[in-house]
């Protein structure tokens, strides 16, 4: 864990003021970091009934593929506003300025799937419990949302819990 911690690279002020960002491309590009991450994130769930992963853009691509992979399941994409091809199911989320909105193709879960959400980081919540609500309108179960890193101190891992999703997480940081 602490391994992992240090490959973390954190630019204070992006992409504003106050913002400590997390960046996990030099995670990414670490053979050994790569490998230990996939494996701690899908490590809960190699005995669980994940029918598909939904990772979500961009990052979540990335570590959500590879997690599908590592359970043999399929992956699912959840992208901004416009860009997938096909009928879509959007879900609109606050931001600390104004609104955006996700969406996941309307046939790409089928009823009764069960569904692993996956992210890079939670900080508020807000992205997660907009992809949680996409995967419940589509019929899906969600089994648990798994990410790289927590910002406990925001508290959107908490507010995932206070839905009734089990969130798995790889490590923390402190403020904001
Ligand atoms: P939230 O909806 O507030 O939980 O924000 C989560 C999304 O925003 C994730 O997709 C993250 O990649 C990104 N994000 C939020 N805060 C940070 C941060 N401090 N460093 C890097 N990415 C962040």
């Amino acid at each position: 864990m602490e391994n992992l911690k240090r490959l973390i690279r954190t630019i204070p002020d992006y992409p504003k003021p106050g913002i400590m960002f997390r960046d996990i491309t030099t995670l990414l590009g670490d053979s050994q970091g790569l490998k230990a991450a996939i494996a701690r994130l899908a490590e809960p769930y190699r005995t669980e009934p994940v029918d598909a992963v939904a990772g979500i853009e961009a990052r979540g691509f990335i570590l959500g593929g590879a997690v599908a992979d590592r359970l043999g399941c399929g992956f699912v994409p959840i992208r901004k506003k416009g860009k997938l091809p096909w009928k879509t199911i959007g879900q609109e989320y606050t931001l600390e300025y104004g609104v955006d909105t996700i969406e996941i193709h309307e046939d790409a879960i089928k009823p009764g799937q069960r569904i692993l959400i996956v992210d890079d980081l939670i900080a508020t919540g807000g992205t997660a419990e907009a992809a949680v609500k996409l995967v419940r309108r589509s019929g899906g179960e969600v089994l648990g949302a798994a990410f790289v890193i927590d910002l406990p101190e925001i508290g959107g891992a908490k507010l995932l819990r206070d839905l009734g999703i089990a969130v798995h997480t790889l490590m923390a940081f402190e403020g904001h």
